[in-house]
């Protein structure tokens, strides 16, 4: 019987609002398949864990976390709540790097044309994949001397990295519609044009998947204008990081947006949005972003019975959003949060 142990870290702001959700629906999933059980424990990190120890992050949570199969994250971060430097607390990203989750996969869908507020919005469907242990965001281990005249930002990018998530990105284009897009600004930096080098020497080993490359201010040109070209869209941590919250915004918002972060052996699952403090403790934050990421922590386990799971809840989440009154109040519904999950739970179970 497959059994799995799943580290829970519900955070922060709304992170524990759409956790519960996520449970909720994997609960529904065990009940069909109950070849299937989770052992899920929960562990405090965030802002609220700084609050109580004065580290976001513990150390002895950070190990704790290797002993999983599978991590679900809700949202971390307080308003307010900042390093004395003034820098915020991400742990979230802390725990990509030192568990090397190296391939950030944004899948961006829309369940209803209506909840896109593009005129022709309908059947959007690719992946955006992100770099996330180096590339822009590796200035962010730097500091700035704030009465300098001046202040700088290191783009990493290394052989390595951009190897392994160029065939991450190939490998998920051969189980879509075998396309893949580089975005990148080749055009004025050289590390984007090792980066664009790398990618079309790995291209060569995947002749029946399609390739293209555009800047990344095309991209954002594209994605408004003609986001159905696109399968699977590969880029850089901060092109990534602007160009996901862009996507999101084209099928219904973050709360619609789901997100893994993978690597070779540990992988997180969280939804792509924050702790949204405008709407925390009102219960009608959207946890179908977070629900969508605990289906693809399903795909992403190993074994049929988990992958049969996963099926299970993307379909239960297409049945509920197939009709377009099913929605929370940011995707211009009346339901709450509990009610979302409730529903999706139901259709798991039906
Ligand atoms: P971060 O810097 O952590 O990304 P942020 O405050 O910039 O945080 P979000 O927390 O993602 O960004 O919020 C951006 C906007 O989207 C806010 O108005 C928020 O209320 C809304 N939002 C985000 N997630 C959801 C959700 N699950 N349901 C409803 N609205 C959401």
């Amino acid at each position: 019987m497959p059994d799995f142990r799943i580290a829970v870290l519900p955070g922060d702001g709304i992170g524990p609002d759409v956790t519960n959700e996520g449970l909720k629906t994997l609960r529904a999933v065990e009940t069909v398949l109950p070849e299937l059980r989770f052992h899920c424990d929960e562990l405090s990190v965030g802002a609220g864990e700084f609050l109580r120890s004065g580290n976001p992050l513990p150390p002895e949570t950070m190990e704790r976390m290797k002993d999983y199969d599978a991590i679900l994250l809700g949202a971390m971060g307080l308003p307010g709540v900042r390093w004395p430097d003034g820098k915020e607390m991400t742990p979230q990203i802390d725990i990509r790097e030192v568990l090397d989750l190296y391939c950030g996969v944004r899948p961006i869908r829309t369940y209803h044309p209506d909840d896109s507020p593009l005129k022709r919005g309908a059947n959007i469907d690719f992946v955006l994949i992100r770099e996330n242990t180096e590339g822009l965001f590796y200035g962010r281990h730097g500091s700035a001397d704030l009465d300098a005249d001046d202040a700088k930002d290191t783009m990493r990018v290394t052989r390595h990295a951009s190897v392994r998530l160029f065939h991450s990105a190939f490998k998920m284009a051969r189980d879509r519609r075998k396309k893949v897009t580089l975005v990148d600004k080749a055009n004025v930096l050289p590390s984007m044009a090792y980066f664009r080098t790398i990618f079309q020497q790995i291209a060569k080993e995947y002749p029946d998947v399609e390739t293209e490359a555009c800047y990344v201010d095309a991209a954002a040109l594209f994605l408004v204008r003609r986001p159905q070209d696109f399968d699977v869209m590969v880029t850089e941590n901060m092109f990534g990081d602007i160009l996901s919250d862009l996507a999101a915004g084209l099928v219904g918002g973050m709360g619609m947006a789901p997100s893994g972060d993978l690597g070779d052996k540990y992988a997180v699952f969280q939804p792509s949005h924050g702790t949204a403090p405008d709407i925390a403790g009102k219960g009608i934050a959207n946890p179908v972003a977070m629900i969508l990421s605990t289906a693809m922590m399903l795909d992403w386990l190993p074994g049929e019975a988990a992958k049969e799971g996963g099926r299970r809840l993307h379909r239960a989440v297409e049945s509920v959003l197939a009709d377009p009154s099913a929605r929370t109040p940011d995707v211009g519904g009346t339901m709450k949060t509990h009610e979302m999950g409730d529903r999706i739970a139901a259709a798991v179970l039906a």
